[in-house]
C-alpha cells in the first residue's frame, strides 16, 4: 500500500526562483525553517492563522523526511502599534505583548498548530540586532543619521530580486517616508529613537529601538545560522519585510544568502471581500473558536492550495466541518477493528500530494477516497488497512486525531461549548419528562437546540451530539 516516506523527493514552489525545485536541506541532520509570526497587540485574525497552520503542516512533513527539524517561529513584542496600545491601557508594552502572545499561542492550538521548536522574542534578541548593525554600517551598507540607523538600498545590487520589483515600484509600494536624514529614498530604516516615554535601549546610536525588518535578521542568525533552508510567511510580508530580511542577511553575512527556499501563502479573503477594518469583516480566529471545533477551522484553511488566495465564506466552513464528519464517520464504523497507526501507514497518493508543493486539496481528495472504501468494505484485514490509514493520513496534516466517538460527542464543537452543563440539563430535561412537565422538558430540549446540540433518547439513556 505503501513505501517509506523517508528517501522521497520533496518539491516546493521557491518564490526567490520562481519555479517548483526539489527541496534538498544543506545538512540532512539538521533542516532549518522560519516562519515571521504575530505582532502581539491584538487578536489574530483568520490571515493570520494561514501561514501558521500551513507551515505547520510543512514542519510536519519535513520531520516524518529528516530526522532533526529546527522550526523557529518569532513574537514581535516591540513595535510602534505595540506602544500605542500600551500607552492607550497605561500599562508597559509587557502586559500587552503577553497577553496576546498567549492568546495567539493558545488560538493557534485550538487549530492544531504545534509549538515551533524556537519561538524567538524581539526583546530578547536586541544585543544580536545591534552587532548585526554595526556589522552593516561597517561594510558600508548602512549608516547612522540623526540618532537612526538605515539600511543603504543602493548598496546592495540585489535588491528586489525576491519580490520582482524595480526600483520605482518599490520605492511607492513601500510607502517610504521621506526624510532628510536618508541617503536615498527607498533606505529603510534598521533603528530608531524613542522619546523618554517609549520603550528603548541604550545603543551606539543613543538610546532607541529596533525597526520591524532588522528582528527577523538577527533571529535567524542567533537560531538558526547565516543560511537557512526554508523561510516562509504570507504573500504580503514578501515586499517590503522579506526583501528587506535578505538584504541585511546577506550584507552583515559576506552575502551568504539567508534562504535557500522562500515559501509564501497566499491572501485570505472573506466572503470574495478584502478583509479590512474598514469593511468590518475582519474575522478573529478567538471568535471563530467558539463557533466552531478548530480542526474545522483548520480544515477550511487546508481545503485550498496554500500558494492560492483562499476565500473564507460561512459555507466553506460548514462544509469543512461536514467533511470531518464524514471522515471520523468512517473511523466510527470501523470501530470494530484494531489498527496499529504506523507512522507510514498514509497512502503513497496521499503522501505524493503532499510532497508535491504541499497539495493539501489533492492530498484530501485521496483521504474522502479512503472513507468511501472504508464504508464499503468488508474484509476485516482491508477494514484495518484502511482504518490505520486514515488516521496515519489525517496526523500527516493535523486532523483525525480525536476519538470518533469524542467528535460526534461534542468533542469538536466550539469551545464554548461545556460537556458538563449540557449533561446538567439533559438531567434537568429527563427530571421534567419523570415528573410529566413536558413543556418544561420541549424547552430545555429547545435551548439546547439552538445551541446547536442535538439530543437523542435511546435505550441506553439520552445521548447528545453537535448537529452538523
Ligand atoms: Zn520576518
Amino acid at each position: 500500500m505503501n513505501t517509506q516516506i523517508k528517501n522521497r523527493k520533496l518539491s516546493l514552489y521557491n518564490s526567490l526562483t520562481r519555479k517548483k525545485e526539489e527541496f534538498v536541506p544543506a545538512d540532512p541532520e539538521r533542516v532549518t525553517m522560519y516562519v515571521c509570526g504575530p505582532t502581539v497587540y491584538n487578536y489574530a485574525h483568520i490571515g493570520n492563522a494561514r501561514p501558521a497552520v500551513v507551515f505547520d503542516v510543512l514542519a510536519r512533513l519535513l520531520r516524518r523526511l529528516y530526522p532533526h527539524v529546527v522550526y523557529a517561529r518569532n513574537i514581535t513584542d516591540i513595535e510602534d502599534k505595540i506602544i500605542a496600545a500600551a500607552k492607550a491601557q497605561g500599562v508597559d508594552i509587557s502586559v500587552i505583548t503577553k497577553k496576546y502572545a498567549d492568546i495567539y499561542r493558545k488560538d493557534m492550538g485550538t487549530l492544531g498548530v504545534l509549538a515551533p521548536d524556537v519561538e524567538p522574542k524581539a526583546t530578547e534578541t536586541i544585543a544580536e540586532m545591534i552587532a548585526m548593525m554595526e556589522r552593516l554600517i561597517e561594510a558600508g551598507h548602512a549608516y547612522a543619521a540623526e540618532g537612526h540607523v538605515l539600511f543603504n538600498v543602493p548598496s546592495f545590487a540585489d535588491y528586489g530580486r525576491l519580490s520582482g520589483r524595480d526600483r520605482d515600484e518599490m520605492v511607492a509600494g513601500a510607502r517610504v517616508e521621506v526624510a532628510p536624514y536618508k541617503k536615498d529614498p527607498s533606505d529603510f530604516v534598521l533603528w530608531k529613537p524613542s522619546d523618554a516615554d517609549q520603550p528603548g535601549w541604550d545603543s551606539p546610536w543613543g538610546r532607541g529601538r529596533p525597526g520591524w525588518h532588522i528582528e527577523c535578521s538577527a533571529m535567524i542568525e542567533k537560531h538558526l545560522g547565516q543560511t537557512i533552508d526554508i523561510h516562509g510567511g504570507g504573500i504580503d510580508l514578501q515586499f517590503p519585510h522579506h526583501e528587506n530580511e535578505l538584504a541585511q542577511s546577506a550584507c552583515s553575512h559576506d552575502g551568504a544568502p539567508l534562504a535557500r527556499f522562500w515559501l509564501h501563502n497566499g491572501f485570505v479573503n472573506i466572503e470574495s471581500e478584502k478583509m479590512s477594518k474598514s469593511l468590518g469583516n475582519v474575522l478573529l480566529v478567538n471568535d471563530l473558536i467558539q463557533q466552531a471545533p478548530g480542526e474545522a477551522i483548520r480544515l477550511a484553511l487546508l481545503n485550498g492550495h496554500y500558494r492560492q488566495p483562499l476565500d473564507w465564506t460561512a459555507e466553506g466552513l460548514t462544509q469543512a466541518r461536514r467533511m470531518l464528519d464524514r471522515l471520523y464517520g468512517a473511523l466510527r464504523n470501523l470501530a470494530d477493528v484494531k489498527a496499529e497507526p504506523a507512522n507510514d501507514a498514509a497512502p503513497d497518493a496521499f503522501v505524493d500530494a503532499l510532497l508535491d508543493d504541499l497539495n493539501t486539496p489533492k492530498a484530501l481528495a485521496v483521504l474522502f477516497d479512503l472513507a468511501k472504501q472504508a464504508n464499503t468494505a468488508t474484509d476485516t484485514g482491508t477494514r484495518a488497512q484502511l482504518k490505520a490509514a486514515l488516521i496515519g493520513a489525517g496526523r500527516m496534516i493535523g486532523i483525525l486525531e480525536m476519538d470518533p466517538e469524542a467528535w460526534f460527542a461534542g468533542g469538536g464543537a466550539a469551545s464554548h461549548i461545556d460537556g458538563d452543563e449540557i449533561e446538567r440539563l439533559i438531567a434537568a430535561r429527563n427530571a421534567a419528562r419523570k415528573a410529566r412537565d413536558f413543556a418544561e422538558a420541549d424547552r430545555i430540549r429547545d435551548a439546547l437546540a439552538a445551541q446547536g446540540i442535538q439530543i437523542e433518547d435511546g435505550p441506553q439513556g439520552t445521548s447528545w451530539r453537535v448537529a452538523s
